[in-house]
């Protein structure tokens, strides 16, 4: 950890027009450590409340939620350059998710195992106090896909929000006071990462990190939690194949993949950034994808009509042209551009690169931008090949009308969601999580819940 004092507040900008929209104060170690000891003191009352009155405060949370809907998702539009279809999406996101996990309070099931001289059953307890730290790319969702289910399972959570992105944060928290959840149980702790996120990671008295964010981060993270043996779910960077064959509905296809990496901003740990083309219909593809690449609405956020924003900051947009600037000047590339507005504001124009090599920085590394690279592939292990050679397995695409080739390029495939003839990822009702270094463990679906707590098997002898 550095030796500089902590800032004591965070500026919020807005990303459309760069001007500081809220200043919040920054949570030190302190700060840290005493939001650990109210969450434990409120995580030992909630557990042993009723389940069914878990479920009950879980349902109002979503209510109230559901009333702030709007105020939520133009808070996000205000901080984090989301377009407002997106963002009132977001919002919705975290009510569907209190809702569904609710019920997982009063579902969270032992087993009765069969064994000789007496009765075994197992107990699932809740961990205690967790430690919840996401990014700025996605602030509510990612934030609900742990303190729902993390909460059903009778713990508390604290949760870092990035630096960028705290707004939405803070106001769930004090949604969920208003919906009656006790004190302490939901705390959010604004802060930098190596100050306020760090001392989630060491503090002993929290039971489990989800973290979601960089692999880089992410692995730091998880050398610290070996430590202690902490437990640890990682959601972490992907660079997702879009795999194309001849027998698809090309149009379609192309059709389809502008917003499959554009969607904001291409700053999505599923994005389809690796689109592979089958040398046959490769350059009627590129055809077909230039005028739906320009047919792509970047602009305004508050705009209804926008389908794409900003980035999220100065720094992300210098690293998102050096990618470019590196990989896309080579000999035989052609670039194919969309429009961005000039003027104030993190803007970068969709983008998308043929005839880069296959191993180029930008073809294999997680960009974080609206931009894509395109690579021809001449058969189905030719396209396996390429769409694992990444150390990312996160999320993928496949475009044929032969249900075979579907699934066996799904077996081939290293990834932990995938998509036949749509670029779907990520439901609240089904499980969601990498291979390889996109991640470790898995959240959201029926078993979300259990990944919030300890197995405790118990034997009765029936001899004594
Ligand atoms: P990041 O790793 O820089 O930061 C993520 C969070 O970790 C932030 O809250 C940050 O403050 C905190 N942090 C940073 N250093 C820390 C430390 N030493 N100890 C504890 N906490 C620390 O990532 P980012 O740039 O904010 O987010 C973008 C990344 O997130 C991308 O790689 C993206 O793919 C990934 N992501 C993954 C998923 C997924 O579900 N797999 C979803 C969204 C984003």
């Amino acid at each position: 950890m550095s030796h500089h004092p902590a800032p004591h507040t965070l500026d919020v900008l807005n990303p459309a027009t760069g001007e500081v929209i809220a200043t919040v104060p920054a949570a030190s170690a302190a700060d840290v450590d005493a939001a650990v000891g109210r969450a434990s003191a409120a995580q030992r009352t909630w557990a042993a409340a009723a389940p069914a009155d878990r479920a009950r405060l879980l349902r109002r949370f979503a209510a109230v939620v559901d009333e702030h809907v709007e105020e939520l998702a133009l808070l996000e539009v205000g901080e984090a350059g989301h377009t407002i279809g997106n963002a009132r999406w977001e919002a919705g996101n975290v009510r569907d998710l209190l809702d569904y996990s609710a019920g997982g309070a009063e579902r969270l099931l032992g087993r009765q195992i069969p064994v000789a001289g007496g009765i075994d059953f197992t107990i699932l307890e809740p961990l205690g106090v967790v430690g919840v730290i996401v990014p700025w790319n996605f602030p509510m969702p990612i934030a609900a896909w742990a303190l729902a289910p993390a909460l059903a399972a009778g713990n508390a959570v604290l949760l870092k929000p990035a630096e960028t992105t705290p707004l939405t944060a803070l106001r769930l928290a004090e949604l969920a006071l208003a919906a009656g959840l006790p004190d302490g149980l939901f705390q959010v702790l604004p802060g930098e990462g190596p100050v306020a996120g760090s001392a989630l990671v060491e503090h002993p008295g929290v039971a489990k990190i989800v973290f979601t964010g960089s692999t880089r981060t992410g692995k730091h993270i998880m050398s610290r939690c070996a430590e202690r043996v902490k437990r640890l779910t990682l959601e972490l960077g992907g660079k997702s194949p879009n795999i194309v064959f001849a027998d698809a509905d090309v149009e379609a296809a192309a059709g389809a993949a502008p917003m499959s990496f554009l969607d904001n901003a291409g700053q999505d740990c599923c994005a389809r950034t690796r689109i592979l083309v089958e040398r046959s219909v490769h350059d009627r593809f590129l055809d077909l994808l230039a005028p739906a690449l320009s047919a792509v609405v970047v602009g305004d956020p508050a705009d209804e009509r926008t389908q794409m924003g900003p980035l999220i900051s100065a720094v992300q947009r210098e690293r998102v042209r050096s990618f470019v600037a590196g990989d896309g000047n080579g000999p035989g590339v052609r670039t194919i551009l969309g429009s961005a507005p000039d003027g104030p504001g993190f803007w970068y124009p969709p983008t998308v690169l043929a005839g880069v090599a296959p191993d180029a920085p930008v073809a294999v590394e997680e960009v974080f931008g609206p931009v894509a690279v395109v690579l021809p592939f001449d058969d189905e292990e030719d396209a396996v090949r390429l769409a694992n050679a990444t150390e990312y397995g996160l999320a993928g695409s496949v475009w044929t009308r032969d249900v075979g080739r579907a699934l066996r390029v799904g077996q081939g495939l290293r990834a932990g969601n995938l998509s036949v003839n749509s670029h779907s990822s990520v439901r609240y009702s089904t499980p969601f999580g990498g291979y390889k270094q996109s991640g470790l463990g898995r959240e959201l679906g029926p078993d979300a819940a259990v990944a919030f707590t300890e197995t405790k098997n118990v034997f009765i002898s029936t001899e004594a």
